[in-house]
C-alpha cells in the first residue's frame, strides 16, 4: 500500500484540492442535498401500459419561454423527461417526453396545447406505438462543447475490451492501456483552454467530467510526493457480463495520459486494487516516472 505512510499528507491534499476547485461549482445547500443518480437519456422508451408522447418545440430564446411551454404541457402530460438547449440561430429547442393524462389526447391535441404558448415558433409531437416511443427528432448526441458522442451500453463496451484481452492475451491489455493513455492525453489537449492557465489545479474538475460522462464515480487525492491516487467504485471497465480479466488497463491508461497531459510531466501508473480481482473498488496510483527527463518544465505544485 503506497499511501499508508502518507496518510496525514493525503488528508491535507484532499483539503487543498477542494480549496482550489471553482467556488461556483459548489451547490447551494439551502434545502438539503439531492441524492446523486445517473442522468436519464430517453433515446427510446418502452412502456406498454402508457400512452407516451415526445414533444419537440422550437422556442424564441426569451426568458420564460421554456416555463411557458411547460405550463401549457403540464395540464395534459405527466412529464418524464424534459430538456432545452439554445441553437446557433438564437432560438431554443425544448424536448419533452411524457405520459398523456387523458386517453382522449392525441399527438395532434398535444401539439395544439404546446402551440398555445406564445413563445412556441413550431412544434412536432410523436406518439408511442405498442408502448414504444423512439426519439425520432435527434440525430445524435452532442456535448455543450459541440463534440459528438455515441451513447453505448457500459457492459457492451466492457465486454468488447474483454474480448480484446481474450483474443490477444497480455498484448490486449497493452493495447487497451495505450489507447486509454492516448485518449486521455488527446481529451485534455482538446480541452486545454477550458483548464485555464493553471491546469494542474483542475484535477478534481477533470475527474468530475469523466464521472459525469459515465466512466465511474471517482475520488482523487494527491500527496506532496507528487503521487495521485484515483479510486473508482464503479469503473465501467469492470461492468463485464463475464467478470473476466484482472485489471482495468484502459482506465489506467486514461488516468495516466490525462494526468500526464495536465501536469505536463511524464507519469507512470499501477492499479493497486481492482474489482475484477475481487476488491471493492479500483484504485490507481499515478506518479512521476523515475527516468523522466530533468529538462522538462516543472509542473505547478498541485499540493501547495
Ligand atoms: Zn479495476
Amino acid at each position: 500500500m503506497v499511501f499508508d505512510n502518507h496518510q496525514p499528507v493525503i488528508v491535507r491534499a484532499i483539503n487543498t484540492l477542494h480549496s482550489v476547485g471553482s467556488p461556483e461549482m459548489t451547490p447551494v445547500d439551502s434545502f438539503g442535498n439531492v441524492e446523486r443518480c445517473r442522468k436519464k437519456e430517453f433515446a427510446f422508451h418502452y412502456s406498454p401500459d402508457k400512452k407516451l408522447v415526445h414533444v419537440v418545440a422550437k422556442l424564441q430564446d426569451h426568458p420564460g419561454a421554456f416555463a411557458s411551454l411547460l405550463k401549457a404541457l403540464g395540464t395534459r402530460l405527466n412529464l418524464m423527461s424534459t430538456s432545452s438547449y439554445v441553437l446557433e440561430d438564437g432560438c431554443a429547442i425544448a424536448s419533452s417526453v411524457g405520459e398523456t393524462l387523458f386517453q382522449s389526447d392525441t399527438a395532434r391535441s398535444i401539439q395544439q396545447a404546446a402551440s398555445s404558448s406564445v413563445h412556441v415558433m413550431s412544434c412536432q409531437v410523436w406518439e408511442s406505438h405498442d408502448g414504444l416511443l423512439i426519439d425520432q427528432f435527434h440525430s445524435g448526441i452532442q456535448s455543450g462543447g459541440g463534440e459528438s458522442y455515441v451513447l453505448m451500453h457500459r457492459t457492451g463496451l466492457a465486454d468488447m475490451f474483454m474480448e480484446v484481452r481474450k483474443v490477444l492475451g497480455s498484448g490486449g491489455d497493452t493495447i487497451l492501456y495505450l489507447q486509454g493513455k492516448n485518449y486521455g492525453r488527446l481529451r485534455v489537449e482538446a480541452c486545454a483552454s477550458m483548464f485555464g492557465p493553471s491546469p494542474a489545479s483542475k484535477l478534481q474538475e477533470l475527474s468530475h467530467i469523466y464521472e459525469a460522462l459515465g466512466f465511474g464515480s471517482t475520488k482523487i487525492t494527491a500527496n506532496s510526493a507528487g503521487e495521485v491516487k484515483l479510486i473508482l467504485n464503479d469503473d465501467f471497465e469492470c461492468d463485464t457480463s463475464t467478470r473476466g480479466g484482472k485489471t482495468c488497463s484502459f482506465t489506467r491508461g486514461l488516468a495516466e495520459g490525462s494526468i500526464e497531459a495536465i501536469l505536463k510531466e511524464e507519469m507512470t501508473s499501477e492499479e493497486t486494487r481492482c474489482r475484477l480481482r475481487g476488491d471493492d473498488e479500483c484504485e490507481f496510483v499515478i506518479r512521476k516516472a523515475k527516468n523522466a527527463s530533468a529538462k522538462r518544465t516543472p509542473s505547478p505544485d498541485i499540493m501547495n
